[in-house]
């Protein structure tokens, strides 16, 4: 790797057409060719390119890299859910977790390293922001599940960004992967698979409704009075309910899928009968459904998590009332993978426990 080196992860493919037509004189068919490589058939080595003239694989070779993820560490759940923590640049260190559902696994991933909006809650919240990540960064955290995933015979289905980190406030590091994740010649996955998590950035989500990029909203409700949320979110005091549930109302739902709405029940604070009432009413008409996530305990934070009993009540209530609802339960807790545990100490760098993906490149370079 030279200084000069491009880090491919980080272009979308009309990114990547237009430096291969400035850059190297070469079609859009190559940069089609280029993406299959790298995206569909996972070759990164130029050599082994076999449909690109061997002229242009030397040039490309002498500018493209392909940085590997580097996995520090990983915990395994009793509920077979699988948490990573990434080194990423900087020596920071983000976290990624595969959560596994009853048919299916989930991967969560990282947007930003700490995350600027102080949600009461949220253990991330408490880190501050150090930085956004790169659409690389972040792509590293896919490539790198994907690659250990071997090691246990399965795979994902569907992608969240609902790790660390707003990802609406890394608007173009997230919709950039987003594009990449979608595009039939990247990772080929359904918009209706990738979904991207907000806590409420109005002009972002009226911004990425507005753009050609294709993908499923979820957006962090939490509350049904601005008293309550502006509380506990701070980000309520800028775009309050109101504002937000209008923008969710013109959020395109097709070929998306309806919004979801999160709702994290912390237990006698959010979480009334008379919030669950408010809540029917301000789901009334929307094109949205609703996911109760009970409030996963982070020490020293001063919320409760709700009786079980009452998030099965909440549910059959909103069923009841035409509001479609289904309930999180935690998974991962044990490891602090579940919603809302991630944190990490970049200054506080342990020894790998695992081989780090990537070690010869970085060895070679
Ligand atoms: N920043 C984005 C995405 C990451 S948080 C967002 O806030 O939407 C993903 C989800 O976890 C959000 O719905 C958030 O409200 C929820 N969450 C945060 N802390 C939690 C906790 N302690 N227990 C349960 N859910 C939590
Ligand atoms: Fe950030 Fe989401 Fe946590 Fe709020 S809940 S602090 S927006 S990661």
């Amino acid at each position: 790797m030279t200084e000069l080196s491009r880090d491919f992860y980080n272009y979308s493919y009309d990114e990547l057409v237009e430096i291969l037509e400035k850059d190297f004189g070469a079609t859009k068919f190559r940069a089609t060719q280029l993406f299959e490589w790298v995206y569909r058939k996972g070759v990164t080595d130029f050599d082994l390119m076999s449909n690109i003239g061997r002229e242009l694989r030397e040039k490309l070779a002498a500018s493209f890299c392909f940085p590997k993820a580097r996995i520090h560490d990983r915990q395994i759940s009793q509920d077979g859910t699988r948490k990573y923590l990434f080194e990423v640049e900087n020596g920071d260190l983000v976290e990624a977790v595969m959560i596994k559902q009853a048919k299916r696994m989930t991967l969560c991933v990282s947007s930003q390293v700490g995350c600027a909006m102080a949600c009461a809650f949220c253990r991330t919240g408490t880190m501050g922001l150090k930085r956004s990540l790169s659409t690389s960064e972040i792509l590293r955290q896919v490539n790198g599940v994907i690659e250990d995933a071997k090691n246990f015979g399965d795979g994902f289905s569907n992608i969240v960004f609902m790790g660390m980190g707003e990802p609406l406030h890394n608007f173009d590091g997230v919709t950039r992967a987003v594009r990449n994740l979608t595009n039939s010649i990247g990772y080929g996955m359904s918009p209706r698979k990738v979904t991207v998590s907000t806590s409420g950035l109005v002009p972002q989500i009226r911004k990425l409704a507005q753009s050609d990029v294709s993908v499923s909203l979820a957006v962090s409700l939490n509350a049904t009075t601005d008293e309550i949320r502006t509380q506990v979110m701070p980000v309520n005091k800028r775009w309050p309910i109101k504002e937000l549930l209008e923008a969710v109302k013109e959020f395109p739902d097709c070929p998306r899928k309806k919004v979801t709405i999160e709702y994290v029940m912390l237990g006698g604070l959010n979480d009334t009968e008379a919030d669950m009432k408010r809540l029917v009413s301000l789901m009334r008409g929307l094109p949205i459904k609703v996911n109760l996530i009970p409030y996963n305990d982070n020490a020293g934070l001063g919320f409760k998590t709700p009786a079980r009993d009452w998030v099965f009540t909440w549910q059959k209530h909103l069923n009841a009332h035409g509001v479609q609802a289904f309930i999180r339960w935690s998974k991962g807790a044990d490891i602090a993978a579940a919603c809302g545990q991630l944190a990490t100490d970049s200054k506080q760098t342990k020894p790998s426990r695992l081989p780090v993906l990537g070690d010869q490149e970085q060895a070679a370079a």
